[in-house]
C-alpha cells in the first residue's frame, strides 16, 4: 500500500471514530437525561404535576417541537382531579377519550410508531401543531394490556426520529408514564376518598380539623381573620321520623350540594356530624360573616325537599359564627386556636337553638388560657 492510500484510510478511520465518538457522547447524554427524567416521573405524586412535566418540561428538555397527550379517561377519574388544571398553550396538548376507538386507530397492533408521520396521523397526534412535524415518536401508553393513551413526541428535525433506529430508551419511558399516570390517579382518588364525606360529596371532620390549623397558619401568615360556621339542621330527628330516613339522607345530599354552591372556592365545607356542616371562610369579618351565615340561612329555609312520595317540605338551619382575629395569633399554638375556633362556633349554635332556632348567632372568641402561650 502507498503511504497517499495509508494516510488516506487513516484520515477515513479517523472520521469514523470521531463519528462513533460523538454518537457516543449523544447516547450517553441522553441516556443521562432520560435517567434524570425517569426519577421525575416518579417522584410526581400529583397528576397536575406529573402532566405539566410531561408536557411542558420534557418539550425543553428534549427539545421536541411538540408534545401531546391523550389520556382514556371513561368514567373521568382523570378529569375530576384537574379541576383548575390548565394544560399548556397551543390548546389541544392534552386530549381526553371516553372510548378507545381513536387509540386502537393509532395503535392497531400496540406498538410504537416512529419516523415520518402521514398527513391523517399528523392531524389526529399534533391536532393544533403550529409547524408541519417532520417526524416523530408516537408512543401507546399501556397498564395490563390495555391502552390507557397515547404520548406524542413531534420533532421538526426528519433525522430526529427514523424506522431504522431503536428506541428502547423511549419505550421503556412509555412504560414508566404509564405507570405513573396510573398510580398518580389512584393515589389522589384514594386521598380524595379518604377526606371526603361520602354521603355529601363535602370534606369529613377529619380533614376539616387539620384545615382548619393550616388555614389558622395561612390566616396568621397573611395577617387577616378566619371565619368559622357551624350549621346544625333544626330537628333532624323529626324530619326523620316523619319523612324517612332515606328522606333526610336527600335533604343532607342537598344541603352539601347547595353549600358547595353557594360558597366561593376557597372556602372550606365539611359535614362535622351527622346533621352538621362546619364552614371556614378566610380572609372575612365579623359583617361579611353574619351577612354570608344569613344568606345561607335564609336560603336554606327556602329550599324544598319531597319524601318517597313526592310530598314537599322544609327544613330550617340554625348557625353559629365565631371569628378569630389576627390578633389573637401572635405567641398561641395553632391547634389550641382551632379547638377554640370551633368550641366558640359550637356554642354560637346554642345560642341560635335556644332562642328559638332558624336563626345566627354570633360568639365572640375566647383567647386560649394563658398556659397556651408557647414557652
Ligand atoms: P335540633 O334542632 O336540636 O338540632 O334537633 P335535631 O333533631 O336536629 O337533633 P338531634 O341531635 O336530636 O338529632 C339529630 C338527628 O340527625 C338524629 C339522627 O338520626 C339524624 N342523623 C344523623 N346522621 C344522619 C344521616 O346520615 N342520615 C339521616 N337521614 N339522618 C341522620
Ligand atoms: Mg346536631
Ligand atoms: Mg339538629
Amino acid at each position: 500500500m502507498s503511504p497517499s492510500s495509508l494516510e488516506r484510510e487513516n484520515q477515513e478511520l479517523k472520521r469514523t471514530m470521531r463519528l462513533m465518538l460523538s454518537k457516543a457522547e449523544r447516547n450517553e447524554s441522553i441516556l443521562s437525561n432520560f435517567f434524570e427524567v425517569e426519577l421525575r416521573l416518579l417522584s410526581c405524586t400529583r397528576l397536575s404535576e406529573l402532566l405539566d412535566l410531561i408536557l411542558i418540561e420534557f418539550k425543553e428538555y428534549f427539545r421536541l417541537s411538540n408534545v401531546n397527550l391523550i389520556l382514556f379517561d371513561p368514567e373521568h377519574a382523570a378529569r375530576s382531579l384537574l379541576d383548575s388544571y390548565v394544560p399548556p398553550a397551543p390548546g389541544n396538548t392534552l386530549r381526553f377519550v371516553e372510548n378507545q376507538r381513536l387509540l386502537k386507530s393509532i395503535y392497531p397492533n400496540q406498538k410504537m410508531i416512529i419516523g415520518s408521520p402521514s398527513e391523517e396521523l399528523s392531524r389526529e397526534a399534533f391536532p393544533v401543531s403550529e409547524s408541519k412535524v417532520a417526524s416523530c415518536a408516537l408512543l401507546p401508553l399501556i397498564r395490563e394490556n390495555c391502552l390507557i393513551g397515547s404520548l406524542h413526541l413531534g420533532s421538526n428535525d426528519i433525522s430526529r426520529y427514523t424506522e431504522h433506529v431503536r428506541y428502547d430508551y423511549i419505550q421503556h419511558l412509555s412504560s414508566v408514564i404509564s405507570v405513573c399516570i396510573e398510580n398518580c390517579i389512584n393515589q389522589e382518588n384514594l386521598k380524595r376518598l379518604s377526606s371526603v364525606d361520602m354521603l355529601t360529596k363535602v370534606h369529613n371532620r377529619r380533614s376539616f380539623e387539620q384545615e382548619i390549623v393550616r388555614e389558622l397558619s395561612r390566616a396568621s401568615r397573611g395577617d387577616y381573620p378566619l371565619t368559622c360556621l357551624f350549621l346544625d339542621l333544626d330537628h333532624f330527628k323529626t324530619v326523620n321520623d316523619t319523612y324517612g330516613h332515606q328522606a333526610g339522607d336527600r335533604v343532607l345530599r342537598t344541603v352539601g350540594m347547595f353549600l358547595n354552591k353557594q360558597l366561593r372556592k376557597t372556602d372550606f365545607i365539611a359535614r362535622y356530624g351527622g346533621e352538621e356542616f362546619a364552614i371556614l371562610l378566610p380572609n372575612c369579618d365579623q359583617a361579611r360573616a353574619e351577612s354570608v351565615a344569613e344568606t345561607l340561612r335564609s336560603k336554606l329555609s327556602k329550599l324544598i325537599f319531597r319524601d318517597e312520595n313526592g310530598h314537599p317540605f322544609r327544613m330550617t338551619t340554625s348557625i353559629g359564627i365565631s371569628l378569630c382575629e389576627p390578633s389573637h395569633f401572635s405567641g398561641f399554638d395553632l391547634d389550641k386556636l382551632a379547638y377554640k375556633l370551633i368550641q366558640a362556633a359550637d356554642n354560637a349554635v346554642y345560642v341560635s337553638k335556644h332562642e328559638g332556632r332558624d336563626r345566627i348567632s354570633f360568639k365572640a372568641f375566647s383567647e386560649p388560657d394563658s398556659e397556651a402561650h408557647q414557652a
